[in-house]
């Protein structure tokens, strides 16, 4: 806009100049030639005619020079110099038109992860010095009569014709090199992502091409630091996984996710004691989601703390409105995740909710698989104590899976071991698990741990776990995890009924 103003002003000033110094000197041009007055009317009237003719051409002149130049500030980048990205698709459709049936091309995007932050810490002008000298490095790198060009802020792109002498793979990891290099020259913490797309298997004109590209780049983009060729059925996946996080974040605002309650059951008396809260995603089109499905991609998008407040919410809710808590319900169990424990700002923020749930905070107990405890021993050690000083009990999960399970003991202070359903699933006849499930009952009693054997499935299981000493179990032979009515149903049968009378329930 600034270029176009300027261009007209100087239009206009030219003009300005021209047409004085014509008025000024063709007057003393016609007194000089001419000494009749009848000859010098007609060569007047000649004059004007000129001046139009020659003003006309001169106008034409500037304007066709200043739209050139206009033309040719629009090619390119202002930045770095490299060609703007509409005479990088014009090129691109030109190259493409031109290849013959052999020909191969090959069309590379690279962006920088998280560039936002880069402008954060450093500044624009360096990272703008970045850019411009990133630019210079792409454009010594690639191969020869190829096209380079910055498509966006921090997203450069380049298509050249392949020879069968390129090795490929390694001329694309050289990008990466180069970036690493030049950003560490820079003293910038920065990866970058790459997407490619080989003509004719990824599309056959610049926009099939193009796009393919930013697929390809996109799934990179989750990865960080990565390399990704463009496939077809890998968009496909993560365009559905995409879609899928945006239907869990809608689900999540909306409050769309439900939760269950599986009650878990002490075996020496057979009565319920507790429950652990499961969640439950019924998605609009695609019906029944696992939370083996959706709880992974709510760790991968930060998600899992806002669910694990739902869950204490609606427990809350619930349980407190069925009158269950403290009664029939000595401990609520939460699952939470391992990204979730391992962030003290989440679980902060988690356990400050949990103790405004005034109803239901006495009886909470976090369970948390054992490998989520093992990035860091010690930081882990305090969360815990933090959360057991806030009146909030510790269990384990899935105990048994680990490779530690046992040294972990003894630095953490657990209340409760869950041992996981694989193990009790095998104590009827693999003798292995047997064995396991026995010395991790003798071992949680010396020191103190409650023990609970996860998805007790049949009578002969329950019996085998009693005579091992074990104190609580929960699983479908007990009961599959249940809405809160049907649960407050089943604990008040269970109230009125000793469990073994009740067995046809449970088979
Ligand atoms: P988990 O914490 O080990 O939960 C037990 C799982 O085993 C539940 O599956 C439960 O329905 C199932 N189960 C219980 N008894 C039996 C049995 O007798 N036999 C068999 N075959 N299965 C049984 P679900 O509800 O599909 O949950 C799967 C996993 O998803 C959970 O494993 C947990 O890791 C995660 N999850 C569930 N709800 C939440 C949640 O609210 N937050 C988080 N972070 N994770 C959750
Ligand atoms: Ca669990
Ligand atoms: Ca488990």
């Amino acid at each position: 806009m600034e270029k176009a103003v300027t261009s007209a002003v100087k239009i206009t000033i030219i003009y300005a100049v021209f047409a004085g110094l014509w008025i000024f000197f063709s007057d003393i041009a016609v007194e000089l030639l001419f000494d009749t007055p009848q000859l010098r009317a007609t060569a007047q009237t000649y004059k004007g005619l000129a001046f139009v003719f020659v003003t006309a051409a001169l106008l034409l002149m500037l304007v066709l020079k200043s739209n050139q130049a206009l033309e040719k500030a629009n090619d390119i980048d202002r930045l770095t110099g490299l060609r703007s990205i509409s005479v990088f698709i014009d090129a691109l459709n030109f190259t493409i038109r031109q290849l013959k049936p052999n020909d191969r091309l090959i069309l590379g995007y690279l962006d920088i992860d998280d560039f936002k932050s880069i402008n954060e810490r450093h500044g624009f002008d360096r990272a703008d010095n970045f850019l411009y000298e990133l630019a210079r490095d792409i454009s010594d790198a690639v191969l020869p009569g190829s096209v380079v060009s910055r498509l966006h802020a921090d997203q450069f792109a380049s298509f050249a014709k392949l020879d069968e002498s390129v090795d490929m793979e390694a001329h694309v990891r050289e990008f990466q090199h180069l970036f690493a290099y030049r950003a560490r020259q820079h003293g910038i913490d920065a990866t970058c992502s790459i997407g490619v797309a080989l003509y004719p298997a990824d599309g056959t004109n610049a926009k099939e091409m193009m796009v393919s590209a930013t697929e390809a780049l996109n799934i990179a983009k989750q990865k960080k630091n990565a390399i990704q060729y463009h496939d077809k059925t890998l968009t496909d996946k993560a365009m559905q996984r995409r879609q899928l996080v945006l239907d869990l974040r809608k689900a999540i605002a909306e409050h769309l996710l439900a939760v269950v309650y599986q009650p878990k059951y002490n075996l020496t008396t057979l009565t319920p004691c507790g429950v652990e809260v499961l969640v439950r995603w019924n998605h609009p089109v695609k019906g029944y989601i696992s939370p083996e499905v959706f709880i992974p991609i709510a760790e991968e998008n930060g998600l899992t703390g806002a669910i694990s407040k739902l869950v204490v919410e609606k427990a809350a809710q619930e349980l407190g409105n069925a009158g269950l808590l403290g009664t029939l319900i000595q401990h609520v169990s939460v699952n939470v995740s391992a990204d979730e424990f391992n962030n003290a700002d989440e679980m902060y923020s988690l356990t400050q909710f949990i103790k405004n749930q005034v109803c239901l905070a006495p009886y909470i107990r976090i369970e948390i698989t054992e490998t989520a405890t093992l990035t860091d021993m010690r930081k882990s050690v305090e969360i815990i104590s933090n959360l057991q000083a806030s009146g909030i009990t510790f269990s384990i999960d899935d105990f048994g899976t680990g490779y530690t399970s046992l040294a972990m003991l003894k630095d953490l202070t657990v209340d409760e071991i869950k041992i996981d359903r694989s193990f009790v699933s095998g104590v009827e006849q693999d003798e292995r698990s047997k064995t396991i499930v026995n010395a991790i009952i003798a071992m949680a009693k010396s020191f103190n741990i409650h023990i609970v054997a996860e998805g007790v499935e049949n009578a002969a299981q329950l019996k085998i776990l009693q005579d091992m000493g074990c104190q609580q179990a929960q699983g479908y032979f007990f009961s599959r995890p249940l809405p809160v009515n049907e649960l407050l149903q089943l604990l008040a049968s269970n109230a009125n009924d000793s469990i073994l009378n009740q067995s046809s329930t449970f088979t």
